[in-house]
C-alpha cells in the first residue's frame, strides 16, 4: 500500500474470500483474486474484516495464500489492527473508542449480563474478546430470545447492539453482543477516515447478516452470489429505501470470484 491508497478494499473472510469448501475450483478463484489485488496494490490499500480474532484470521490468510491485509479488523469489527511488515498491532486509540461506546466496561460485563438466560449458550473461548460477547440460540426462538436479550441489557444498562446470523453449517442462530453504535461498519470508516479516504473510495464485500451495515454504510458494497436469499433479499430492500441501490452490488459470482467481480463493477480495474 502507497501512503495514500486511490482505494480501500475491506472484505469479510469466511464466506467472502475464503469459501466454506476447499475445491480445485475455489482455490483457483483465490488465486485469481491475488493476482488482481497484488497487480493493484500500488492504488490499492487491503483490509479484511472478520468475525475471527487476530489469531485466526491470520491463520485463516496463510491457510488460502490471501495478499497480506494493510489492516486487520477482527472480532465483527471491534477490534482494529495496522500492519507493519509482517506483524499487526493493534490500534489503542479505535480501542478507546470500543470501551466508550460500551459505557466505560468491556464485553465480560455483557457475558455477565447475559449468563443463565434460558436458550443462550456462550460460545467458546476462542470467540470471546475484549468488546465481543458471542452467544448461539436455537433459530427457530429467536424472537424470544432476542426480546429476553434486549430486555437484560437494558436492566444492566449496557449500551449494547445485537447482531445475529445463521451459521450455514449448523443452522443454529449466533448472536454477538458488540458496544453499540456500530460494528464492522464502524471500524471500516474509522480506517477510511485513518486513510483520509471518503466512503465513496471503500468498496465493503460480505456475505451475510453481520456483513449488512457495512454493505449500507454509504461506501460501495458488494454482496458475494453465495449469500442466502434471505440476506440478498434483505440488503436489496435496504438498500433501495436508503437511495443506495447504485452503491450496493449483487455479484452473481461466488466468494473470491464474486468480490473481483464487485471490484470491476465499480471501476476498479479501470485505468
Ligand atoms: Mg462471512
Amino acid at each position: 500500500m502507497t501512503a495514500t491508497p486511490d482505494t480501500l478494499l475491506a472484505a469479510d473472510l469466511d464466506g467472502t474470500l475464503i469459501p466454506t469448501i476447499d475445491t480445485p475450483a475455489q482455490r483457483r478463484a483465490v488465486s485469481d483474486f491475488r493476482d488482481a489485488v497484488e497487480g493493484a496494490r500500488a492504488s490499492l490499500g487491503v483490509a479484511y474484516v472478520t468475525g475471527r480474532h487476530l489469531e485466526l484470521a491470520h491463520e485463516g490468510i496463510t491457510a488460502w495464500a490471501l495478499p497480506l491485509p494493510d489492516f486487520l479488523m477482527c472480532d465483527v469489527g471491534t477490534s482494529v489492527y495496522r500492519r507493519t511488515g509482517d506483524h499487526f498491532e493493534a490500534d489503542p486509540i479505535f480501542a478507546g473508542e470500543m470501551r466508550a461506546a460500551l459505557g466505560g466496561r468491556n464485553a465480560g460485563a455483557v457475558r455477565a449480563a447475559l449468563s443463565g438466560l434460558e436458550g443462550l449458550t456462550l460460545q467458546g473461548e476462542t470467540q470471546q474478546s475484549d468488546f465481543k460477547a458471542s452467544f448461539t440460540f436455537p433459530w427457530s426462538q429467536r424472537s424470544r430470545i432476542s426480546e429476553s436479550v434486549s430486555a437484560a441489557l437494558s436492566a444492566s444498562r449496557l449500551p449494547v447492539d445485537l447482531v445475529t446470523s445463521r451459521d450455514p453449517e449448523t443452522g443454529l442462530g449466533l448472536l454477538d453482543a458488540l458496544p453499540a453504535g456500530g460494528a464492522k461498519d464502524r471500524a471500516v470508516l474509522y480506517v477510511a477516515r485513518l486513510l483520509n479516504l471518503t466512503p465513496d473510495q471503500v468498496i465493503f464485500a460480505g456475505d451475510s447478516g453481520n456483513d449488512e451495515a457495512a454493505l449500507l454504510s454509504g461506501v460501495r458494497g458488494v454482496l458475494v452470489g453465495n449469500a442466502s436469499e434471505e440476506v440478498r433479499a434483505s440488503v436489496r430492500a435496504k438498500a433501495s429505501r436508503l437511495g443506495l441501490s447504485d452503491r450496493v452490488y449483487l455479484a452473481s459470482g461466488t466468494v473470491a470470484a464474486g468480490v473481483l467481480e464487485g471490484l470491476s463493477h465499480f471501476g476498479v480495474w479501470g485505468d
